[in-house]
């Protein structure tokens, strides 16, 4: 089902994409027959997260949130020759199945999984130099994370958010009221007012999947 779509455009969007292969359809079929129940990214969302990173080439990605490691052996397909990608998961249950699936697919020089939380662990991160961070973790920690993701990125390069929409509540009036309650949606809607007015970033948020916001960062000039 689709979060903030009609579902018929959802439903049509998801049958034309092309069939994942390998570990990625094993995966998915877990899901699909209900053996399992974790969160993996939205099929449209894997079609656009594709798109960006076949143009972008990126030779180091930043996830936050690696739950059994589906978005990052997808995106490790779209790295450049020696690539890396470095995903942190703070619940041992999900980094266990993580690194189960990463072996499957031979991944284990490509992928590292840092066991911990973000919060913790992101204002220790010293390499300077990822190319594309792929944030899709608790929501009410993303407006505490971009400092850290704006820091951690390249100039050039890019921020893509998940389920920025949450199920479509965060553009609902009644949450208008900043900062009195600071719950999910109001820290959300903090996150996306502050993307859209960095000065290093140029964003947009798109309404598909549970909402995705896409940030370029430009360096230090301001763009009017
Ligand atoms: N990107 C994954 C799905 C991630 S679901 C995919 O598409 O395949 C979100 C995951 O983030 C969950 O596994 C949760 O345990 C983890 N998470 C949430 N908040 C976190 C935090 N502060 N630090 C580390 N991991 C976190
Ligand atoms: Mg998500």
């Amino acid at each position: 089902m689709s979060e903030i779509n009609y579902d018929y455009i959802a439903q049509y969007i998801r049958a034309i994409r092309p069939e994942s292969q390998g570990i990625l359809k094993e995966i998915e079929l877990k899901l699909a027959n209900n053996e399992e129940s974790w969160p993996i990214i939205k099929p449209e969302v894997a079609s656009f997260l594709q798109v960006l990173l076949s143009l972008q080439k990126p030779y180091k990605i930043l996830e936050i949130g690696t739950a059994v490691g589906y978005s990052s052996i997808l995106m490790s397909q779209y790295l450049q020759p020696g690539g890396k990608i470095i995903t942190i998961e703070r619940f041992d249950l999900m980094q266990r199945q993580a690194k189960s699936n990463i072996k499957k697919a031979n991944l284990q020089d490509t992928i590292t999984i840092l066991e911990g939380n973000a919060s913790d662990i992101l204002p220790n991160l010293e390499d300077k130099d990822f190319d594309f961070i792929f944030m899709d973790c608790a929501k009410g920690q993303y407006i505490n994370f971009l400092p850290h993701c704006i820091r951690l990125l390249k100039d050039d390069g890019i921020l893509v958010t998940d389920n920025v929409l949450h199920k479509g509540a965060v553009a609902k009036s009644k949450y208008l009221v900043p900062r009195r309650q600071r719950t999910t949606h109001t820290r959300l809607r903090e996150f996306l007012y502050e993307i859209n007015h960095h000065p290093q970033l140029i964003s947009a948020v798109l309404p598909f999947g549970d909402g995705l916001a896409v940030s370029h960062k430009i360096g230090g000039k301001n763009i009017e």
